[in-house]
């Protein structure tokens, strides 16, 4: 990460304080749906994965959050005599304390966190490839989720943002409805960069395609062992492929994916899509 990278987001870390100290209900200033809208304009363009590209989008935000605090500070400003600089300096030595652990480490933590705080109704999967981390819930999640804005607060309190980019994953096939949150992550990892994952868990067990794909792949997926959700239907994150309940029995399209997947057996059950997946993905913090 360059040092350019890691000034702005030190001044994020500055910068939040202000915002979550202000006893006002401030939602309307939250940053968190304007961010995904912000950097969006990037989620087309090929070839940053693992994010170099995509760095100047953090110093975007980071310049949009100091605007963000100086209308807080503004509005507040009738209630208190608070000297501006010196409480900034306090801040400083206060928020910039990066996470200790490794990457991985932070993944694991923010997986546990998840399946604290979301429940058990929607999976969520969280990845570490290359240095960076990618979550997301099934069919994709935006900055605006629900549970997204307090999911921030979580890994800015904690450092992780300092010491790695995250990444929120969204669909890869708009034409199609089972976009299982494992195949959101792979597909905006890419084929070429599914060999650099490290970290790989969802907060809940893994379906049999996303299982059968994921070892295939040596995918180091550390999901909970429990009977996985059957699943309506199941999208390749890499090519036009689909297999569903509608299309025959379960046990008979899993056996043909992973035939598929090992030896190219061309599909009987599963369906060619009109629709090519392409992976995509926000920088987000
Ligand atoms: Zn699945």
């Amino acid at each position: 990460m360059t040092e350019s990278v890691r000034t702005a987001k030190r001044r994020v870390g500055v910068g939040r304080t202000p915002i979550e100290v202000d006893s006002e209900p401030a939602e309307p200033v939250r940053p968190v749906p304007i961010a995904g809208l912000a950097l969006g304009t990037s989620l087309d363009e090929p070839g940053q994965l693992g994010g170099p590209a995509a760095r100047p989008g953090s110093v975007v935000e980071a310049l949009r959050r100091q605007a963000i605090r100086g209308q807080t500070i503004r509005r507040s400003g009738t209630e208190t005599t608070m000297d501006l600089s010196e409480d900034e300096e306090e801040l400083s030595e206060e928020e910039l304390e990066p996470w200790e652990g490794t990457v991985d480490e932070a993944g694991d933590d923010i997986v546990k966190w998840l399946r604290k705080n979301a429940g058990k109704a929607t999976n969520y999967t969280v990845a570490v490839c290359s240095g960076h981390i990618y979550l997301t819930k099934v069919n994709g999640v935006t900055p605006a989720a629900k549970l997204m804005g307090q999911l921030r607060e979580h890994i800015q309190d904690n450092g992780i943002d300092q010491v790695c980019n995250i990444y929120l994953c969204q669909k890869y096939n708009t034409s199609q409805p089972s976009n299982h949150a494992e195949m959101c992550v792979v597909a905006a990892i890419g084929a070429a960069n599914i060999g650099n994952i490290t970290f790989f868990e969802c907060t809940a067990a893994s379906c049999d395609y996303c299982g059968a794909f994921l070892a295939h792949y040596d995918v180091p997926n550390t999901s909970p062992a429990n009977d996985p959700a059957s699943q309506a239907g199941w999208t390749h994150p890499f090519q036009s492929l689909f297999w569903g309940t509608q299309l025959g029995g379960h046990k008979a399209q899993v056996d043909e994916l992973k035939a598929y997947l090992d030896h190219g057996t061309a599909p009987r059950i599963g369906r060619v899509i009109g629709t090519a997946p392409a992976g995509r993905y926000v920088l987000w913090l």
